[in-house]
């Protein structure tokens, strides 16, 4: 992997910008030996209004210095590299708004559940990765599927005889369930006698056993336990994440965790070492020592990092996920009529943590799912707003899946960015319908209206609850194919939208949801040049065939981190 240290990026900088200001004077260039890159011959998917298409692009250090005709960038390229595309298409370095990095890192080296069709395969599956597992070592990750094998929920009998020696923690792939081993629950002190969990389930037989099946809040009692990986551990966690994502075209990613991660972050960026642009949020709770931090100055001088790793974000929840009846609806389940999901923090709590962020000048990203969820947060967020005063604040909400149609309106009067999934979208509309029936399933990842009512979206992926592969997510979000196939002409197809506007929500959108939309998001001059390529152009193939397209090439800061062999 190619780096730089910080120095070198900042020189860049400032000659790039200077080259950019000739260019766009249309003086002539005089520091031709300042470009370091030139893409021609390509199509290039600027998303940028002044100048949507282009050929050729130049770069000088970390930034894009000048954008225009093959003739015109060769001119200006003078001895830099030049790789010829021959007619690939180029976009804006995509964004991915929602990821887990490291826990996407560390499940690219644990055990894979997530395509096991059979109680028998996810076992054997199991057995084989403990089987390379040191004993003792605690195998986790997983990202198993039950609706795959017939709906029956895991138990920790199905795998306590092929794991005697390692205590396992694998997760349903929406991440609201898990299955311990009873090496697990023993470690974790975990038993019949255990309580319940507000905001969450130990799941028990009809005998009162617990059967190692934990939701949502009570996930705790066993992730509290567990031994913290080693600092080599998340730093190879994290190289393999960003090698990773810079495969899937993606330059930038907004994470969501905790401040074990952001450590790990640091750590990195000290060191020059990120090839991937990283806004950290930290959980939304502990708002006041993120106060204190970006206070501190820890991370530069105004206390909210730098182009490569921001901070100052921070992430709640409101409620759980679809697939585990967790999600808050106003109405019941239409498969449980006794059941509306729920709260995993109650609204006071929310209110309290959003308004002391609020006005301690940080921003606030909140997880709501169901329509009930989505409304209680956009409630909270317009008392906020009412009586801090205006503010460019930016609220977010994760998710945003499920909209009673009077909140679609809402997100564009209050500002709030919808930061949505599109491949979930062709994920749960294979079985959504029989969760909420037909009427809501209209407003379930509601892209095209929440666009047409001028709100602002930007997608991501929620890896590593789901690829982290924006080519899937465009073709998600443009189609609406469900992965079973069965909707051929798209899941709820008035929420379909274009091409364009896809790849905005992977590119200006993310920029936008993290305040560096003058930094980032579109190829123009003195942008940073974090740019990917593809084989093709996204808009002249048909739709179904956008998830064949491959990435190319991926640049960050002007540095090829991923080039297709
Ligand atoms: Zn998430």
């Amino acid at each position: 992997m190619m780096t730089v240290t910080i120095r070198a990026r900042i020189a860049a900088a400032v000659m790039a910008a200077s080259v950019a200001v000739a260019c766009e004077r249309g003086e002539p260039v005089k520091t031709a030996p300042a470009m370091t890159l030139a893409l021609v011959d390509g199509h290039i998917w600027t998303g940028d209004p002044s100048r949507p298409e282009a050929e050729a692009v130049a770069i000088a250090g970390d930034r894009i210095a000048a954008v225009g005709t093959t003739d015109d960038i060769r001119k200006v390229a003078g001895a830099a590299e030049t790789i010829d595309l021959h007619g690939q298409f180029v976009t804006p370095g995509f964004v991915d708004s929602h990821v887990h990095f490291l826990e996407g890192g560390f499940r690219l080296t644990s055990v894979h559940l997530r395509d096991a069709k059979t109680r028998e395969e996810f076992v054997s599956r199991i057995q084989q990765f403990a089987a390379t597992a040191p004993k003792g070592t605690w195998i986790t990750g997983g990202d198993w599927d039950h609706t795959l094998w017939g709906g029956d929920l895991p138990r920790r009998d199905w795998i306590d005889a092929v794991t005697p020696d390692h205590p396992v923690w694998v997760n349903r792939l929406d991440g609201h369930m898990a299955l311990a081993n009873t090496a697990a629950l023993r470690a974790a002190g975990v038993g019949d006698s255990s309580a319940d969990v507000a905001g969450g389930e130990v799941e028990r037989d009809a005998n009162g056993h617990v059967t190692g099946l934990l939701k949502d809040n009570a996930m705790d009692l066993v992730t509290a336990r567990m031994p913290a990986p080693s600092a080599e551990q998340n730093d190879r966690a994290l190289d393999a994440a960003m090698k990773y994502v810079a495969e899937q075209g993606v330059t930038a990613v907004h994470h969501m965790g905790t401040w074990d991660d952001l450590d790990v972050f640091e750590r990195a960026w000290r060191a020059g070492r990120l090839t991937t642009r990283i806004q950290a949020a930290v959980p939304l709770a502990t708002w006041e020592r993120l106060a204190q931090t970006v206070a501190s100055r820890r991370f530069g001088a105004d206390g909210h990092g730098d182009l490569w790793l921001r901070v100052g974000v921070l992430k709640g929840f409101v409620d759980g996920s679809l697939g585990s009846h967790t999600a808050a609806f106003v109405e019941p389940f239409t498969d449980a009529s006794h059941d509306r999901g729920l709260f995993v923090t109650p609204p006071d709590d929310l209110y309290k943590w959003i308004s002391g962020a609020d006005r301690a000048g940080l921003y606030v990203a909140v997880h709501a799912i169901g329509d009930r969820a989505v409304g209680a947060i956009l409630d909270i967020f317009e008392r906020v707003e009412r009586e801090d005063g205006p503010r460019d604040r930016r609220f977010r909400i994760e998710h945003a899946q499920h909209l009673r149609p009077a909140d679609i309106p809402r997100f564009q009067h209050l500002n709030v960015i919808a930061s949505m999934q599109p491949y979930h979208a062709i994920d749960d509309g294979r079985w959504a319908e029989r969760i909420i029936g037909p009427v809501r399933i209209r407003t379930t990842y509601a892209f095209r209206s929440l666009l047409d009512a001028g709100a602002r979206l930007a997608f991501g992926s929620d890896w590593y609850v789901a690829p982290p592969t924006p080519l899937e997510g465009i073709y998600a979000a443009v189609t609406r194919r469900t992965l079973d196939d069965k909707h051929p002409g798209g899941w709820v197809p008035g929420e379909k939208i274009t091409v364009d506007a896809a790849l905005r929500a992977y590119t200006s959108g993310g920029a936008y949801a993290s305040f560096r939309e003058h930094d980032a998001g579109t190829i123009a001059p003195g942008m940073l040049a974090d740019l990917t390529v593809i084989d093709r152009d996204l808009r002249a193939i048909a739709p179904e065939q956008i998830r064949d397209a491959h990435i190319v090439r991926t640049i960050v800061g002007g540095n090829t981190v991923f080039a297709r062999r």
